[in-house]
């Protein structure tokens, strides 16, 4: 047996001991690698630039935990829209799913930012300081010597330096990019609980992108348990081709007989989460599709056609038979998908920057305010319930449609904060000859308006009217 041959009792990155195994995968090259890497680059790119966007003059993406404020692509949240945020998570969680479906765990290959990070900032700033995987290797089995000392000085101060600029960016999704700039030229202890998150966020992504690396895929994520669950045979994943490629070159193992797999491990060299695909498919594979690359290298070396590890299905390879598109688990998600992200879109066109609702107040139905006048004067209580949807400061006023009918509020029009929701207490003063059989109904129009003259917008709601008869 290969000296390269993986553990099947446990996972390659624990030893005997249940001690830590650090992997140092093997430099590849080819056209999955190239596009990874442009994939990457784009991905980077959005999220260092997507913070400083504004639409709708609001920054493109904003999850403002603390005022319990979001904005994605102009549309704003508060935290009382959270049947809107499901809609929006729903929609995520959904489309991560239809993905895996079809195409297994694309999402980690290539655009989950453990391994974006990683492999294409963290791994590549290691190799320029600490050279290819063999000699990194042969420097962290070595003793302590100065230059060692110095080469993992300088990888972890530029580790820490890549750290503190995704750690701001990440911090401006939440706090907002005015908000970050007014931090970082002040004083830490004029936000100390800012600077405390921030710190944290720094320690917990230099360990996660640092150290703990493809141990977060393996161990922690919560989505590479769920593949197994989303896949089926006719789902497209990083596969090996067993067909072609076994009995895989061995020494008892006559020539005439060898498949394609020529036991060379390059497959396994390059793995960045430690595992062989000729196993089959495996929870630690993130899709990553280095082994396509670095096999498909040995391949034209050895004068093979490319593909014995390749994005195929195991009905295309090993039954040979037409992977399906159309089946049932994707298209109740794609029904799912599209009726969730129609429920949102809906909801979104119809929701105006604030919504009102009056109600009739739970006490007595009337009240009679001058009973000895010919026409007595009556009052009904109702509740205004108003949400500002927006994030400007704005105003609302209320008025009735019947000429006869006063509106009392102490306010009246009354402010409304952004992302304010308020319960105004109002009463309707009329007099008696305006019911019929002691009831009626009437028009309130409420009119609702941004300080800054962004919106303005007007709602009419039925009420009744209550009297004696
Ligand atoms: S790289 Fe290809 S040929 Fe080499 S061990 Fe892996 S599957 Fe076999
Ligand atoms: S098996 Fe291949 S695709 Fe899967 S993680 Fe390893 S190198 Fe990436």
């Amino acid at each position: 047996m290969s000296i390269k041959e993986l553990p099947t009792d446990r996972l390659s990155s624990t030893d005997e001991q249940g001690k830590r195994v650090f992997f140092y995968p093997a430099d590849v090259k080819g056209p999955y690698k190239n596009w990874r890497k442009r994939v990457h680059a784009i991905l980077m790119i959005v999220f260092l630039v997507l913070p400083w966007i504004k639409i709708n003059g609001h920054q493109a993406l904003l999850m403002d935990l603390a005022e319990r404020r979001f904005a994605i692509f102009g549309l704003t949240f508060w935290a009382h829209d959270a049947p809107m945020l499901i809609f929006v998570f729903g929609s995520v969680l959904l489309g991560i799913s239809l993905t895996t479906a079809l195409w297994g765990r694309l999402w980690c290959g290539w655009a989950c930012p453990e391994t974006v990070f990683v492999e294409s900032i963290y791994r590549q700033v290691e190799r320029w300081i600490e050279g290819n995987a063999i000699q990194r290797k042969r420097l962290a089995a070595g003793p302590w010597t100065p230059k060692k000392i110095g080469l993992r000085t300088l990888k972890w101060a530029a580790f820490l330096g890549i750290t503190l600029i995704l750690t701001h960016s990440f911090m401006a999704y939440f706090v907002g990019t005015e908000k970050l700039a007014e931090m970082v030229t002040h004083n830490p202890a004029d936000n100390p609980g800012t600077f405390v998150f921030m710190a944290a966020s720094t320690a917990i992504l230099l360990f996660a992108f640092g150290w703990f690396r493809e141990q977060f895929c393996v161990i922690l994520c919560p989505y590479g348990r769920f593949q197994s669950i989303l896949m089926d045979e006719d789902s497209i994943t990083v596969a090996y081709d067993e067909v072609r490629g076994e009995p895989r070159r061995a020494k008892d193992v006559p020539k005439d007989q060898q498949g394609d797999c020529i036991s060379c491990y390059r497959c396994v060299d390059v793995c960045p989460t430690g595992i062989d695909i000729r196993r089959g498919s495996q929870m630690e594979c993130i899709g990553c599709t280095a082994c396509i690359d670095a096999c498909n290298e040995v391949m034209l070396n050895i004068h093979k056609p490319a593909g014995l590890i390749r994005y195929t299905s195991y009905n295309a390879m090993v039954e040979k038979k037409p992977t399906r598109f159309i089946r049932p688990r994707v298209v109740i998600l794609s029904v799912a998908l599209t009726g969730i992200v129609s429920g949102l879109i809906f909801t979104l066109a119809t929701r105006p920057p604030v919504k009102t609702t009056v109600f009739n107040a739970k006490t007595t139905p009337f009240q009679v305010l001058d009973a000895k006048a010919t026409d007595p004067v009556l009052s009904n209580q109702f509740y205004l319930v108003a949400s500002n949807y927006t994030f400007e400061h704005g105003s609302v006023r209320i008025s009735a449609s019947h000429p006869q009918v006063e509106v009392i509020s102490q306010t009246n029009p009354f402010a409304l904060d952004a992302g304010e929701e308020k319960k105004v207490g109002v009463f309707l003063k009329f007099p008696k000859s305006i019911l019929k059989q002691g009831t009626t109904r009437i028009e309130l129009q409420m009119q609702t308006q941004a300080d800054n003259g962004r919106w303005e917008h007007v709602v009419s709601q039925e009420v009744p009217l209550a009297g004696p008869f």
